[in-house]
């Protein structure tokens, strides 16, 4: 099955907030340092400065709307084979 592996580089993230408004099933402000993380549901790994998820393609979409509006270029998606 496709799944895909999204990144987001929260040393560049300045915390704007688009992300979590648009896709709000796979990003939120962090509590930790206010910036964007994947979801506790998503996420594989978080740390301050990464956060690393795993999302299925049926979140694809929504994925790459967030990272569209992004204004600093934080988030990536990349296609992973299982
Ligand atoms: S859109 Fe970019 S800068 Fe804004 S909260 Fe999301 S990752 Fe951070």
């Amino acid at each position: 099955m496709v799944k895909y592996r999204v990144v987001v580089n929260r040393d560049v993230c300045i915390s704007c907030g688009a992300a979590p408004v648009t896709c709000p099933e796979l990003f939120e402000l962090g509590n930790d340092n206010g910036k964007n993380r994947v979801t506790e549901k998503y996420s594989v790994e978080t740390d301050e400065h990464l956060s690393i998820g795993i999302i299925p393609p049926e979140l694809y979409e929504c994925a790459m709307n967030a990272a569209g509006v992004c204004p600093v270029s934080a988030i990536s998606v990349l296609k992973l084979e299982e």
